[in-house]
């Protein structure tokens, strides 16, 4: 029997547990799930979240696998007291809502939604030609699970699209970019720009000043990936001169955003407090359980953190 403790946040316990006995059962695996025990040392595999009980790995001798519930881990992936394989979620569930976030706001940004959800006067004026995707230019930096399902269903709609990652991809249909120099292209050439990026190292203030004055005038920005991304001073900077027109912001260097924080009351910030998208129970339970088959099999874990890349 394989044991397997539920390390996410206690109010979620009641919502996965019977997912992911289900997804347990759909992959044969006989699972003993706790969500405490006194015999650390007996559990295989730890499903994790941030805010969860478990921040030393120490205890837990034979520990085969920790298997993250959230995408994004850089709150984790620096543990030193973890030494066996970490594996990040990769969630149908996720992706598909981060598809809908961001095709909402790429869409509510082209078809300058807000000119007529805001801004009813009385005045019947119709003499502007609507918009059409193929000639907007919509650039994704970070085009993996996320990016790219975005990116793909962007592109559906006929946006001209690019995207930048730090190993260079081939993708039907979008320009690919990566480097220093795929970066400068990206920023100069995309209208609305999307940011899927984790957060590294390599990706703090990948937005800096220098970076913002690259994008054309009048760029719009949305941020589902990390708060570190974007340097908040240059963007507020570069909002008040107009360079910037909008940003839709999803993710802060300090969640939850400070109630003095400028981004709530500036007129071209958006903020939507960490709700893009979240990973789905049911469909998470499987990519968890799958995992737990392959350790079990002794197959490579799918979706494994690489620890020096931080991602
Ligand atoms: P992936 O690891 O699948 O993709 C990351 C992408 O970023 C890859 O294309 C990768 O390049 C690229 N990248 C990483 N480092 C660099 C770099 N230094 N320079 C250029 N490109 C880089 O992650 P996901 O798509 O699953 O998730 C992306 C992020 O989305 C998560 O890390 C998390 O921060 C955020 N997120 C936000 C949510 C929300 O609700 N707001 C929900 C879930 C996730 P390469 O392809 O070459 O590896």
């Amino acid at each position: 029997m394989i044991t397997a403790m539920f390390a996410g946040r206690a109010e979620n316990w009641t919502i996965y547990e019977p997912s992911l006995h289900k997804a347990f059962a759909e992959k044969g695996l006989e699972v003993n799930l706790v969500t405490s025990t006194d015999e650390p040392n007996n559990v295989d595999y730890m499903i994790y979240a941030p805010a969860g009980p478990i921040s030393d790995f120490t205890p837990f001798t034979n520990l085969k696998a920790v298997l993250s519930l959230w995408a994004g881990v850089e709150g984790i992936e620096g543990n030193k007291t973890i030494t066996v394989p970490l594996c990040r979620m990769v969630d149908p569930g996720l992706s598909e809502g981060m598809i809908e976030w961001v095709t909402g706001h790429v869409l509510r940004h082209h078809l300058g939604m807000d000119k007529h959800i805001l801004g009813q006067n009385g005045e019947w004026n119709n003499d502007v030609v609507p918009p059409l995707a193929r000639d907007r230019r919509v650039g994704f930096m970070g085009i993996g699970e996320l990016g790219l399902s975005c990116a793909v269903a962007v592109a559906t709609l006929g946006f001209e699209v690019k995207g930048w990652s730090r190993t260079l991809k081939t993708v039907e249909g979008i320009d690919t970019f990566a480097g220093e120099d795929g970066l400068r292209k990206i920023l100069s050439q995309s209208d609305i720009i999307v940011l899927l990026l984790p957060d590294t190292a390599a990706t703090k203030n990948v937005l800096d000043r220098e970076a913002l004055n690259l994008l054309p005038d009048g760029a719009f920005i949305i941020n589902p990936g990390r708060g570190t991304l974007i340097d908040d001073d240059a963007l507020l900077d570069s909002l008040n001169s107009g360079k910037v027109a909008h940003v839709t912001l999803d993710v802060f260097r300090v969640e939850p955003l400070p109630q003095d924080h400028p981004f709530w009351a500036h007129p071209n910030v958006t903020v939507t407090p960490h709700i893009a998208s979240a990973t789905r129970a049911e469909s998470a339970s499987l990519t968890i359980a799958e995992n737990m088959r392959r350790g079990e099999a002794g197959e490579p874990y799918l979706f494994t953190v690489d620890r020096a890349a931080g991602y």
